[in-house]
């Protein structure tokens, strides 16, 4: 069995159809794909019928943008209730947030010297209602200013980066109490990809699983090495929380993230079913 629980469609900042990703992941030889957009559940509907019709078994997701001290955090969550009032809530406030901060980035890119505008960057947003910076970076490509994606985010807007701003994120303790709140599981996406690693030091993983609850962490994501992917299932192992592995696949938009070019144990994900099954009947 070939499971891939992150996954992003055009709802969010990948660019495959919701229905087109099952399709594609029908042809990947995966059974399980989770559908997991940047703090929407928008196209979940649509890939649960794609799966029907396509005999791949589609679990509903988000990745929530949260934080921990400023710095920028990704939670998955798994099977929680998009009519929760709570998570809903706070779902678009982060979306406003994502809205919000498109003009300041914009002024900064001008000053920068390589100016796009906002009707270039909302033909590439399209319908989605999560604007992201792969969108943004999307417009700089389409000007001529950047090669790529990666070169969009490495020159102007990565994190830290010179046309980088700040936008509204969820506490990560918060967001896993909301996932739970909302009957869903919650798992720390690339938990030390991309510097992470000091935002969340193993005490503080531990922390997240002890005090908070936390179910898991991404052990498998092309953003760790096997040193770090090594350290990760030791620690992981000794907190005995659910590890993961999964692709991230962003359809043309992330190089080297096909789905399922990293996997998730069959053995976890009956166990984050079970757990599912579980608060579903508590709730
Ligand atoms: P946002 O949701 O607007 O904060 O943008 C985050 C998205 O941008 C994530 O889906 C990442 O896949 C992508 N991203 C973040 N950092 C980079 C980077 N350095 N290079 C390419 N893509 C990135
Ligand atoms: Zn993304
Ligand atoms: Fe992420
Ligand atoms: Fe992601």
């Amino acid at each position: 069995m070939r499971i891939d629980l992150h996954t992003h469609s055009r709802v969010s900042d990948g660019t495959d159809t919701p229905t087109e990703l099952v399709s594609e992941a029908a042809r990947a030889g995966l059974d399980v794909v989770a559908l997991t957009d940047h703090d929407t559940f928008d196209g979940v509907a649509e890939a649960e019928a794609a799966g029907e019709r396509a005999g791949v078994r589609v679990v509903s997701g988000i990745e929530v943008s949260c934080s921990r001290g400023g710095q920028s955090v990704h939670l998955l969550a798994y099977g929680a209730d998009p009519g929760d009032v709570a998570l809903a809530a706070e779902m678009t406030r982060v979306r406003t947030g994502r809205t919000d901060r498109l003009t300041p980035v914009l002024q900064k890119l001008l000053e920068l010297g390589v100016p796009v505008s906002e009707a270039e960057v909302m033909r590439f947003v399209g319908d989605s209602p999560s604007v992201g910076r792969p969108h943004i970076a999307d417009a700089l490509v389409a000007a001529g200013h950047v090669r790529d994606r990666t070169e969009a985010f490495d020159l102007f807007l990565a994190d830290g980066g010179p046309a980088h701003v700040h936008r509204y994120a969820i506490d990560v303790a918060r967001g896993i109490e909301l996932v739970h709140g909302a009957g869903g599981i919650a798992v720390v996406a690339h938990p030390w990809g991309r510097g992470r690693r000091r935002v969340l030091p193993p005490e503080v993983l531990e922390e997240l699983v002890q005090a908070n609850h936390l179910d898991g962490f991404e052990v498998d994501h092309q953003d760790h090495d096997a040193d770090t992917r090594a350290e990760l299932r030791q620690l992981g192992g000794r907190l005995g929380v659910l590890m993961t592995g999964s692709s991230d696949y962003h359809g043309t938009g992330k190089k080297d993230h096909d789905l399922g070019c990293n996997t998730t144990d069959p053995a976890v994900f009956a166990e984050l079913e079970r757990r599912l099954r579980t608060s579903h009947s508590l709730g």
